[in-house]
């Protein structure tokens, strides 16, 4: 068995690395960072070192353009405000629709990359990091049960039943996540979540309340700050 992981620099994503390291072992797995016209390269540097960090191959792709003409609030080309309250503040104000950060189908976009990148490479499965907490309420669709076994769906059909996907902690909060890192010993501290750019996370964007919230609950400190 081979994984691919798609390693967005963040908490989930790391996790998953961690948990495709511990079942596959590191000459098995190979990490995909994907940029996306994002306002900050903060997540790709991290991806870059946590991939570093575990000594395996990280491929790099720009799909920025794909997103030309999105207005949402990650991207370069939005004029919108990052919003600085939870996802569940957010969205009882959104009539039902996702998020402002929710890229336009993203995970649907990054999921069909890594499996014509997978296949190319010998690999039967891609690891990503979508949880319960993301697609709560709607706020990313795209990171929900059903979305992931329709595309798992998709691609193990698609790919002549040689690839699937697996989202570990589709049904896991972020604190459960953060408690499996826990035991995995990922390396928690060169993450980064944070919608903002700046020297040190903002402290107050959906993702990073999100974050605090999932160390909180697992009673230690974010090794990142
Ligand atoms: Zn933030």
């Amino acid at each position: 068995m081979k994984a691919l992981v798609l390693a967005s620099g963040g908490i989930d994503s790391t996790t998953c690395l961690a948990l495709a390291m511990e079942r596959y072992g590191k000459e098995n797995v190979i990490a995909l960072s994907i940029s996306y016209g994002q306002k900050h390269t903060k997540e790709m540097e991290s991806a870059r070192k946590v991939a570093e960090y575990y000594g395996i191959p990280l491929r790099e792709l720009d799909l920025a353009e794909i997103f030309i003409g999105s207005d949402c609030t990650l991207l370069q080309g939005s004029s919108g405000e990052i919003p600085k309250t939870s996802y569940a503040e957010q969205l009882k104000e959104t009539d039902g629709k996702p998020v402002s950060t929710y890229v336009p189908f993203r995970n649907g976009l990054f999921l069909s990359c890594s499996a014509s990148i997978a296949l190319s490479n010998d690999c039967n499965v891609i690891y990503y990091g979508a949880h319960a907490d993301d697609s709560a309420g709607n706020a990313y669709p795209d990171c929900s049960q059903a979305f992931n076994e329709a595309m798992n769906s998709a691609i193990f059909i698609g790919s002549g039943e040689q690839l699937r996907i697996e989202a570990p902690f589709v049904a896991k909060t972020k604190a459960d996540v953060v408690r499996e890192g826990i035991r995995l010993k990922a390396p928690y501290h060169l993450t980064w979540s944070c919608y903002e750019g700046g020297e040190k996370p903002c402290g107050c964007c959906g993702t990073c309340l999100d974050r605090a919230k999932a160390f909180a609950e697992n009673g230690i400190p974010d090794p990142a700050l």
